[in-house]
């Protein structure tokens, strides 16, 4: 182990979008670094295998972590106490154990239950795509994106420390976060507008009087952003909202009462208070912008450069 390589034997638990993602960017940040992989889906074992995924695929789950010193779930949230309850006595004691999960406090305690004795360290990349499996994965996945470490009070400060130097290694920025806090955040930037446009797409699907070729063909930039996040893969979003329920329903009350403002203002024709709420989150939006977090650039349904 060099001093730049924070790790020298990795395990991926799941090789999906963000399992074959961490893969590739190890792989291209760290060749040395040995990483065996294990997916529950046999097809996705021989896929993995098929493009050279990883050092080496295991098809047994304890074997697949049997000489890791950093363990990595990459599973939907739901999955975790399953692939948790199958690696007990099979993990290293020097190991550190992470994950990649969309909420942290549930899956923390899940881990933390299960290895009461091992340094535990849940992460959290705020980085993806609407595509999932392991083609879809690509080395730059992680690159200035954010990736959030929630340790608990019993996670050494250097086990904290090395997994942030693997994320930052990758090229993603580190910050860390009480879990519980996470979860409200993340509840608020990503699953509250998730389930809107799950909930804006199965609307438009289910009017009457409006076709579905009406739905497609006029769907005119707003919706059609919608439909993109609304094709974000079925089983990690169910059980990202079951996993963080408390926080999203907490979201989603606010959400409504300030929605029904909004109703208040267009029925009784309260232009003020429209255009002073547009006003301000076209300035969130310049933000954004501004640090790099999107471009500004148009598409329109076209690629740009
Ligand atoms: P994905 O592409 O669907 O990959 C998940 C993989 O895990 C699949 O190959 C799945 O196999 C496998 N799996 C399911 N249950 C398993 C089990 N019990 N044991 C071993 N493997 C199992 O999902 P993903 O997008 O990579 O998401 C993985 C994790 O990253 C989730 O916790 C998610 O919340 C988090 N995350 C996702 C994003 C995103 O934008 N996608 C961003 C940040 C974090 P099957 O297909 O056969 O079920």
């Amino acid at each position: 182990m060099s001093a730049t390589t924070p790790f020298s034997k990795i395990s991926i638990i799941g090789l999906g979008l963000i399992g074959s993602s961490l893969a590739r960017a190890i792989a291209a940040t760290w060749p040395n670094i040995s990483v065996t992989g294990y997916d529950a889906s046999n097809k996705v074992r021989a896929r993995a295998r098929g493009i050279g995924l990883c050092t080496r695929i295991s098809d047994d789950i304890g074997d697949s972590v049997g000489d890791a010193d950093f363990i990595v779930f990459a599973v939907p949230v739901g999955a975790t106490h399953e692939v948790a309850t199958n690696l007990i006595g099979h993990v290293p004691q020097d190991a550190i154990i992470s994950d990649v999960g969309s909420s942290k406090a549930n899956v923390a305690a899940i881990l933390r239950g299960a290895f009461p004795d091992h340094a535990i360290v849940p992460a959290h990349p705020v980085a993806g795509t609407e595509s999932s499996g392991p083609d879809a994965g690509f080395a730059s996945l992680f690159r200035d994106r954010w990736c959030i470490l929630t340790p608990d009070a019993e996670t050494p400060p250097k086990a904290t420390a090395r997994v942030g130097a693997f994320w930052s290694g990758i090229g993603a920025k580190v910050e860390i976060m009480d879990a519980q806090h996470h979860d409200m955040v993340l509840a608020i930037t990503s699953h509250l507008p998730h389930l809107i446009a799950y909930t804006i797409v199965g609307t438009a699907s289910d009017l009457e009087g409006v076709t579905q070729s009406e739905v497609i063909k006029y769907s005119a930039g707003g919706f059609r952003d919608f439909t993109r996040i609304a094709a974000s893969d079925p089983v990690m979003w169910r059980d990202v909202f079951l996993s963080n329920r408390d926080a999203v329903l907490d979201m989603l009350q606010r959400f409504s009462e300030d929605l029904s403002q909004l109703q208040r203002a267009i029925r009784w024709g309260d232009g003020d208070t429209l255009h002073a709420l547009f006003t301000r989150t076209r300035a969130v939006r310049r933000s954004i912008v501004e640090q790099g977090q999107d471009d500004a650039a148009p598409d329109f349904g076209r690629k740009h450069d």
